[in-house]
């Protein structure tokens, strides 16, 4: 930390040049340690090398190329209006890097989740230490590997470890602390943070609700399936349940079934894009879950592969901890409400969750959605894919977190937006501010502010 500090101080990260460098050398990590990293991704969650694709390296890819294209444009100053009183004067904002920031991933997207906060960090002009998490810990090998390989090791550095390691580090005075992983962890990390008055953000989970059951229902419950049983459905943005009226119901909770078919085979077991659950304690935890509603489809499980099958529950009990809990698993209970109003109703009433989905060809349900359900983010007819739209900020409100990033939120969250005040000497115009007031100074400065 005191040498990335130093280094940090020399200027060295400051320049465009620099910044420029180092996410050029990140795509080119990215390209020549593809296969390290998607083998990895496989060994820790069995992700299928097309997902690992989509879902991690291309995002990150994505990120990077979005920032090299705007990055001269992002690190500009910014011109401020100066009001007539203060003229003749200039002001603008100048972003400038925070200076040593801390990124603590989680295991659920090992690569993704520690590479795309960092792509914001280089491109603000700042020097990281990554500490991946140890859950997936293939992934966080093949990343203290390749890091130090293409990245400027005086800047960037890699972690590795548990909660001792993580914890030795909170106790550092970074600059930030760009956290993802679950609630519990996210207020011990604040609380640490808090004692140097490091800014944090917190990008967390919660309940994604997946409302509606309107267009096509074929369509609609192909695009739920996607967005949720990817990575065994260990995605924060995955739904956590969906939420249709009682004349849909029997529609969706047969197209569920006939989608996950579609896509894994009459037993995903087989399939090699179907992932596995990271880890025994995780697999107890989901098949506890079970006992909250009616299998419609799915349930069978293997512990020694940390297989959990795809699986449609209905009948469910609300107060169960299928309902109450965080799901993070490949479990998709299906509830139903009366109308619209009660599915709103329904989410505001519980914790704002990280997003938030409305199947829907009604413009009008669409915008009221959008309008009264408080989320991280809104999507509609799709779920989970809107992550990957590099310019639009990620993000919770509430319990799924504080701060966003991606595309120029990234460089924002990692800049500190210093404002200048510049006013010539010579004629001094302030002089109608200066004390002692008489009544003609103060009516003259009444008029002008
Ligand atoms: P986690 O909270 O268990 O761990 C995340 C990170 O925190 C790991 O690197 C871990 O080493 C570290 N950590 C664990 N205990 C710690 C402690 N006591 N002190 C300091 N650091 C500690 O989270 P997880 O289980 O790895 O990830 C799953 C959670 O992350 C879910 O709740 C999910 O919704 C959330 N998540 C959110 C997003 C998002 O972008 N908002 C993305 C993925 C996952």
């Amino acid at each position: 930390m005191t040498d990335k500090r130093r280094y940090f101080e020399s200027g060295a990260t400051r320049g465009g040049g620099w910044r420029r460098a180092q996410l050029n050398a990140l795509l080119r990590m990215l390209t020549e340690g593809e296969d390290e990293l998607t083998r990895a991704l496989e060994e820790d969650l069995g992700k299928g090398r097309t997902e690992a694709f989509l879902s991690e390296i291309a995002v990150v890819r994505a990120e990077t190329e979005y920032a090299l294209k705007h990055l001269n444009y992002w690190m500009a100053p910014e011109k401020i209006a100066v009001p007539a009183g203060f003229r003749p004067a200039r002001a603008w904002t100048q972003p400038r890097p925070l200076g040593v920031v801390l990124v603590i991933g989680p295991w659920n997207y090992p690569v993704q989740l520690v590479l795309a906060p960092l792509v914001g960090a280089l491109a603000a002009g700042n020097a990281a230490v990554l500490k991946p998490s140890e859950l997936a810990p293939r992934s966080s090998r093949a990343l203290a590997r390749l890091v130090p390989q293409y990245l400027d090791p005086s800047a960037v550095s890699v972690m590795e470890g548990g909660v001792e390691t993580s914890t030795a580090l909170l106790a550092e005075p970074f600059d930030h602390v760009f956290y993802t992983g679950g609630e519990r962890v996210g207020k011990i990390v604040m609380k640490s943070a808090a004692e140097h008055l490091t800014p944090v953000t917190l990008e967390l989970g919660g309940k994604p609700p997946a409302g509606g059951g309107g267009g096509d229902p074929g369509a609609g419950a192909r695009r739920i399936a996607y967005g949720k049983f990817m990575n065994a459905a260990q995605t924060c943005g995955a739904p956590a349940y969906a939420l249709t009226t009682p004349d849909r119901a029997p529609a969706l909770a047969a197209a569920l079934p006939a989608a996950i078919t579609e896509f894994y085979g009459t037993d995903p077991k087989e399939s090699e894009d179907y992932g596995r659950i990271v880890n025994e304690q995780h697999f107890d935890r989901l098949v506890g879950l079970l006992d909250g509603g009616r299998i419609f489809s799915g349930g069978r499980h293997d512990r020694a592969a940390r297989y959990l099958e795809p699986t449609i529950l209905r009948d469910v009990d609300p107060s169960s901890p299928l309902m109450q809990e965080e799901i993070f698993g490949p479990l998709l209970p299906i509830l139903e409400v009366e109308d619209l109003e009660e599915a709103i109703g329904f989410v505001n009433a519980r914790p704002h969750p990280l997003a938030a989905y409305l199947f829907s060809d009604r413009e009008e349900h669409l915008r009221a959605f959008t309008w009264h359900v408080q989320a991280g983010g809104i999507a509609h007819n799709v779920c989970t894919v809107q992550l990957a739209v590099p310019g639009l900020p990620f993000g919770g409100v509430g319990a799924s977190g504080m701060g966003t990033y991606h595309g120029k939120r990234s460089f924002e969250t990692f800049s500190h937006l210093q404002p200048v005040f510049s006013k010539p000497t010579g004629v001094d115009t302030l002089r109608v501010a200066y004390p002692p007031f008489g009544a003609v100074k103060r009516k003259l400065l009444r008029k002008l502010l």
